[in-house]
Parts: structure tokens; sequence; C-alpha cells
């Protein structure tokens, strides 16, 4: 069923706290955790509680759960005390999605280039 846990998704073991993560906010439908290989000086990662592949699944099945995420996004900025950063979602393996569970990245603490790579 859409939006349940799945057994070999590493994510959704961080959510059922399986596997270690460090984790900065967490709210009912959602998981920040920081990124294992940051990329930039804050880089946080906004998962779903809910399993979905990615961020269109996620917002066709879901809305106010994309919306969630959305707005985690930026309590974790505030709370990370950065005034400019930038959301990532990749999809797909050629756009660089390596973890099929949709995550948001929250990038900041250093120049961040425009347009990125
Ligand atoms: P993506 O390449 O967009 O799918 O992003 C996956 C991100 O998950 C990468 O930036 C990885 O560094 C990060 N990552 C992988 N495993 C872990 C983990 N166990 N804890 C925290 N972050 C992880
Ligand atoms: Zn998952």
């Amino acid at each position: 069923m859409a939006g349940e846990p799945q057994a070999d998704c590493l994510f959704c073991k961080i959510v059922a706290g399986e596997v270690p993560a460090t984790v900065v906010r967490q709210t009912e439908t959602t998981v920040a955790f920081r990124d294992i290989n940051p990329q930039a000086p804050t880089h946080v990662l906004v998962i779903p509680k809910a399993h979905y592949p990615n961020a269109a699944a996620l917002a066709a099945a879901e809305p106010r759960l994309a919306a969630d995420l959305l707005r985690e996004a930026g309590e974790v900025a505030a709370q990370e005390k950065v005034d400019a950063y930038r959301t990532v979602l990749n999809t797909g393996s050629g756009a660089g999605q390596t973890v099929f569970h949709v995550h948001a990245h929250v990038l900041a603490g250093r120049g961040l280039e425009w347009p990125p790579g």
C-alpha cells in the first residue's frame, strides 16, 4: 500500500530507529537528520515518515505531507540559523537520486552557485 514502510529502504529503517542517524528535528509526520556525507556546513535531509519514492509521488498521494516536508525544510533552516538555503529534491538515478525514499536536502552555510550543477 502507498506510504507503507519498505523492508529494504534505508530511510524507512532510520524512521523505525533500526539505523542510527543524527536527528535534528522530528514532527508527527517527518524526520530531519544530518546527511552522512555533508556537501555544505549545513546539510540536513528532511523525509516523510511514510515511504514514497520521490517528491511527485508524495505530492500526488498526500499533498499535505508534501507541504509538511517543505515547511520542515524551512524550520530546519531557522533552527540552524541560516537565512539562505537551497532545497534539493533529486528524482531518478540520472539526477543523482540514490535513496528511493523521498528526501529534501537542505543545504546552507557556504556560497551556493547558481545555476547548480
Ligand atoms: P540522494 O543522492 O539525493 O538520493 O541523497 C541521498 C543522501 O543520503 C546522500 O546525500 C547520502 O550522503 C545520504 N545518506 C546515505 N546514507 C545515509 C545515512 N545512513 N545517514 C544519513 N545520510 C545518509
Ligand atoms: Zn522508505
